[in-house]
């Protein structure tokens, strides 16, 4: 028993010694080693639970509960639990790396795609707005019926899947988008949707407009294929939505698309804003109230507090701009019309 527990001890004592020892290593080695071999078998094994139907996060999190149960249930010093506590938790924070998040330590996606042009004045912004309200009308949809969660993850899977190959990410595999209930849980917490590494899968708020679900679940499909980068995901979903055949598909990336724009342009110049609002097409207006009004059903619990924790997060993980980093979606879509790959 004594000799288990101690190998034990040993494993983890190894395996945090190379889990730290990993963070030290160039992005140019890890986009090799992780990128090109660790990650993609991570997505491989995943593959094998695609056909599960309810988000794993639900299994992984009733598995730790019961585990902790029977942990202070059981016989021992409460020592010994916790240093047991202490070793799961610290295996789970490596794991968490080893599953995913060594993509923040690879190649930035800066350098697979870098924005040249200077970021945008007010002048710039509001040209911006411009265009994105130009590219949402171009978008409009020619029909109205959305498909469900389910049919959207297989409708847009292929085209994420070929522009984050297209910048260099290795996708083999499958990836899964899924609802997790109930509805409004991440919507609470300002959070549209997440990619969850110790299930390999990601999940969105089915309490999100249907008009949101296509651009939501393909930037979380971005992360799933190795994006980390929040301004990445968003542009790698406007650009596989941008090309996509179905209208709603690429009306849902529009908005998205235009959401960010107007949300930086609100912010600076509120009264213009409403007045350019209030000139859009009727239909254009209707869809972005019942966007609001959907996420206004939700209002948050913790206002700030989530946006802090996050905030810190990004930039602990090397994403100096924190949550800024969602806006930078705007300059590379200047970057990728300037270039010609609009
Ligand atoms: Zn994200």
């Amino acid at each position: 028993m004594i000799l288990r527990s101690r190998h034990k001890i040993t494993g983890i004592v190894v395996f945090s010694f190379i889990s730290v020892l990993a963070f030290f290593l160039s992005p140019g080695l890890l986009e090799k080693v992780y990128g090109g071999f660790i990650f993609p078998l991570v997505r491989v094994i995943f593959s094998i639970l695609i056909w599960i139907p309810f988000p794993l996060i639900y299994l992984v999190l009733f598995s730790l509960l019961v585990w902790l149960a029977l942990l202070f249930r059981g016989k021992g010093s409460v020592k010994n639990k916790a240093l047991r506590s202490g070793a799961l938790t610290l295996s789970l924070i490596f794991l968490f790396y080893w599953l995913w998040a060594y993509n923040y330590k690879r190649i930035p996606f800066g350098a697979r795609f870098p924005v040249t042009l200077a970021s945008v004045d007010s002048q710039a912004l509001r040209e911006e707005l411009q265009f994105a309200a130009q590219f949402l009308l171009e978008n409009s949809p020619g029909h109205r019926s959305y498909p469900s969660i389910k049919e959207t993850e297989g409708m847009i899977r292929p085209w994420v899947d070929s522009v984050c190959r297209a910048y260099g990410y290795r996708t083999p595999g499958m990836i899964r988008v899924k609802a997790l209930y109930p509805k409004g849980l991440l919507l609470r917490i300002r959070t549209a949707g997440f990619y969850f590494p110790h299930g390999g899968e990601a999940y969105i708020d089915p309490g999100l407009h249907e008009l949101q679900v296509p651009f939501t679940m393909a930037h979380e499909m971005g992360h799933g294929f190795g994006v980390a980068d929040e301004g990445a995901c968003n542009f790698i979903a406007l650009m596989a939505l941008h090309r996509h055949p179905d209208s709603m598909m690429r009306y849902s990336g529009a908005m998205g698309y235009f959401r960010y724009v107007a949300g930086a342009y609100r912010f600076y110049f509120p009264e213009d804003y409403q007045q350019f609002r209030d000139q859009l097409p009727l239909q254009v207006q209707d869809d972005l109230n019942q966007i609001n009004a959907r996420l206004l059903k939700y209002p948050d619990i913790f206002p700030k507090l989530r946006d802090r924790i996050y905030d810190r997060y990004l930039k602990m993980q090397g994403i100096d701009e924190g949550l800024a980093s969602y806006d930078r979606i705007i300059d590379m879509v200047r970057e990728a019309r300037r270039r010609g790959v609009w």
